[in-house]
């Protein structure tokens, strides 16, 4: 019996196992967690992809800084505001501003200006979610007050040793100031997210199994994972790794249904990550238990560049279109798209109730 108080070689057991009957009972278990608590609703949240440019060097990751084989962009802010009017307009509810880790006085300054420009268009009502990587406690303020409520942080593994294979070790790539800001985060009353990569070079089921209940310890509010794609300008590229591209995907949608029945009351994404590997990926996830959906709001000659590995889904989908496949897929699942909502998550409202 699939239970929220799962242990750890339960999970292990789950992750490795292709027994048909086990995993059916976990889809199912997952699905009608999220169903009793959360409705069959699924929330949108419209990506911007701010920059790609870098200050980190992540092993794994086509932005990091010594990839010089692309263009560096930032959008201008007039692109920004007018991506943020386009998602209130069709009502998205949330949008995602995305980008590589600056900490820079001009960066940090740019994303306080435009969160205060899109509160102001579109008069507090779409609601901003930040991941521009780790910063100092000030500037994770300063946004807070200048309107950004929500936060992503993706840890990618809890291991540090991981971590520190995955990552330059040195203090630039700091696992414990990774946990450090999320900590922050939460205590500065964000809506605070992270996430895991699964499936990479030298992770076993037994790590992912220790991710998902560091992420539940953690006692985030949302969590976006997906399943490691790679690329082929990083180092990790040419790593051996026990998992092929059908294991990954397949862990990426076991964790989310685990972590649903671990964190029933959370938000959790589907990656974009997903479909990659499997047209319908991201669909099948909230089958799985996700209840987020996020379709990629940046122009096309912008997203191109913006590859943090290979074969990212999407780059030439208009955004009616894509709502458009979304809402039939979604009425099909007998589920519906929640426009006009923010989709703040129900862990998050009872955290800040329990303040
Ligand atoms: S994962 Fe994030 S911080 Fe690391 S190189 Fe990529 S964009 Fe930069």
């Amino acid at each position: 019996m699939i239970c929220e108080k799962l242990k750890k070689d339960e999970i292990v057991n789950i992750l490795s196992s292709d027994d048909k009957v086990l995993l059916k009972e976990l889809k199912d278990k997952a699905y009608s967690v999220k169903k009793e608590l959360l409705g069959q609703n699924i929330y949108l949240r419209g990506i911007i992809e701010y920059s790609n440019v870098c200050s980190k060097n992540c092993y794994y990751c086509g932005l990091r800084k010594d990839n010089l084989n692309f263009k560096r962009y930032i959008l201008d802010d007039d692109l920004v505001l007018d991506l943020a009017k386009l998602s209130h307009d069709k009502n998205l509810g949330s949008i995602l501003i995305q980008s590589g880790e600056l900490k820079s006085k001009e960066f940090t300054n740019k994303i306080y200006n435009l969160l205060k420009k899109i509160n102001k268009i579109t008069n507090e009502k779409l609601h901003v979610v930040l991941s521009c990587g780790e910063q100092s406690e000030d500037t994770f303020k300063k946004w807070f007050d200048a309107g950004a409520k929500r936060y992503l942080l993706r840890i990618e593994t809890s291991d540090e040793n991981l971590y520190k294979k995955i990552h330059p070790n040195d203090k630039t790539h700091s696992f414990k100031e990774r946990i450090k800001s999320i900590e922050i985060l939460k205590k500065l009353n964000y809506q605070t997210g992270s996430g895991i990569l699964i499936g990479f070079p030298g992770e076993t089921e037994s790590d992912i199994a220790k991710d998902l209940l560091f992420l539940k310890n953690l006692d985030l509010d949302m969590v976006g994972m997906g399943p490691y794609v790679e690329h082929d300008m990083t180092p990790l590229f040419n790593e051996k790794n026990k998992f092929s591209r059908a294991k990954r995907f397949n862990l990426a949608i076991k964790a989310i249904s685990i972590l649903r029945i671990m964190m029933p009351d959370i938000n959790i994404a589907s990656s974009t990550a997903l479909d990659v590997f499997n047209p319908n990926g991201r669909f099948l996830a909230l089958e799985h238990g996700a209840n987020v959906i996020m379709p990629n709001l940046t122009p096309l000659k912008f997203k191109e560049k913006y590859f943090l590995y290979d074969g990212k889904p999407g780059v030439d989908t208009m955004l009616d279109d894509y709502l458009k496949i979304l809402e039939d897929k979604v009425s099909l699942m007998g589920e519906k798209i929640c426009y006009k909502e923010h989709g703040t998550s129900l862990h998050f409202k009872k955290r800040i109730r329990e303040c």
